[in-house]
């Protein structure tokens, strides 16, 4: 039993209030209600200000006394701290005053949010002694953890559908990883880990260890409102697989409220899916509170979980601050692949495709309005699903090594532009 638990208090489950010891566990024994980590908000107050986070270094650990480690982080110490990009372009493009976009594209070591939630699992692994870690995953995740646990000599089996995309599968082998690619959807895959997780000792990041692990996900919220100025943003909109990112954002900016870092502030976070696999934008349309599971078909497969863990959370969170949410097609992800590239230069994956999608949906039906100031989430790096937009962006133009050629190419251009 650990003696020194950091800023942690205790787990507590989110259903009849529980409290449990800091281990690697994730239900409740009483009601399967899931585990969140409590923390000593007193003393985090007299030790965590403005001035003391701007004079640590520039990742997500400069919040350390609200991430669930009992020590030093020991994996991922440089991942976070991403930049927030004012995207004046793309604001123009889909008519709103004002628009952020927090850049996860380039998130360290595996380009993609999931560092952050996998820095704070694999460095908790390690305090309470694990020596194998392990996850499900619809791509990031299996990246991630392939990446960290690498890098900290730790042993990795990730386990993943096996029809991911390339860029997703070759990003976790190369890391030495064990892939396990399993014959269903991520659902299958998140059922069968939660019977190995039962009868091996591993540290399955989002499954015994998922209340630490789901916590780096603030990390993404408190960079938002630094970089902002410290201000909460008016409207967040975030792609949602489990749900839990979402979720994590608006704990954040109520842990933020709550110690004073800023004040009292109203703001909305909305929900993002794609058709294909939208449980949760579905129910929310339809005023529900609960979603009914789906087949996932749809090309942001990082985003593909039919039965999302925590989806009846989302929907409380959305409801709470007066969000919406909205889904998008294929195509449509493809055209918010191609409007965030052309405008800020960013080349997302399919979810952040997602995300733009239904930002512009929200924005034209005015539940976010023209004259807000809106942040979108953009999650994962558009090197890791080529085969999505491979064949949608255009061709090479080839011609020989001749500048006869090339000039040819050019009048014809401009024929066709005076035509
Ligand atoms: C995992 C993931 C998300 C969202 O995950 P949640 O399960 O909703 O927290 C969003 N974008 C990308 C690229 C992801 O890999
Ligand atoms: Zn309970």
């Amino acid at each position: 039993m650990e003696t020194n638990t950091g800023f942690m208090k205790a787990l507590k489950c989110r259903e009849c209030g529980r409290e449990y010891p800091l281990a690697a566990t994730h239900v409740c024994e009483f009601d399967f209600g899931p585990l969140e980590v409590v923390y000593d908000y007193d003393r985090i107050k007299r030790s965590l200000t403005r001035t003391v986070i701007q004079s640590r270094p520039q990742s997500m650990w400069r919040y350390r006394e609200l991430l669930p480690v009992a020590g030093e982080p020991t994996v991922g110490c440089q991942v976070g701290y991403t930049p927030l990009v004012k995207a004046d372009r793309l604001a123009k493009r889909l008519g709103i005053r004002e628009l952020w976009v927090k850049n996860d594209t380039v998130n360290y070591p595996t380009l993609s949010f999931k560092d952050r939630v996998v820095s704070v699992a694999l460095s908790r692994a390690r305090e309470l002694g694990f020596s194998t870690v392990a996850c499900a995953s619809t791509g990031n995740l299996a990246n991630s953890v392939a990446a960290n646990a690498a890098a900290a000599g730790l042993k990795a089996y990730v386990f993943i559908p096996s029809d991911l995309e390339q860029g997703k599968v070759v990003n976790s082998l190369v890391y030495g990883a064990t892939v396990i690619g399993i014959r269903g959807h991520y659902d299958e895959v998140n059922r069968l880990c939660a019977e190995i997780a039962g009868k091996y000792g591993w540290a399955f990041v989002n499954v015994n260890m998922r209340p630490y692990y789901a916590e780096g996900s603030k990390s993404m919220g408190f960079e938002i409102i630094e970089q902002l100025g410290w201000t909460v943003p008016q409207h967040t909109v975030v792609c949602m697989a489990s749900g839990s990112l979402l979720t994590k954002i608006h704990k954040s900016y109520q842990e933020f409220m709550k110690l004073g870092i800023v004040g009292e502030s109203r703001y909305k976070i909305h929900g993002a899916q794609a058709t294909g696999c939208s449980p949760i934008s579905t129910a929310q349309k339809a005023g529900l509170d609960f979603f009914k599971p789906v087949k996932p078909n749809t090309i942001a497969k990082s985003l593909a979980i039919g039965t999302p863990a925590d989806g009846f959370y989302a929907l409380k969170v959305m409801k709470e601050t007066g969000g919406a949410a909205e889904d998008v097609t294929d195509d449509e992800v493809r055209d918010g692949i191609k409007t965030l590239a052309e405008t800020e230069g960013i080349f997302a994956e399919t979810a952040g495709g997602v995300t733009v999608g239904v930002a512009k949906k929200l924005i034209a039906s005015g539940q976010i309005p023209q004259d807000a100031s809106a942040v979108l989430c953009i999650t994962g790096n558009g090197l890791k699903t080529l085969d999505a937009v491979v064949g949608h962006v255009g061709q090479t133009r080839e011609i020989k090594p001749s500048l006869r050629e090339f000039e040819a190419l050019l009048e014809k251009d401009n024929k066709l532009i005076n035509a």
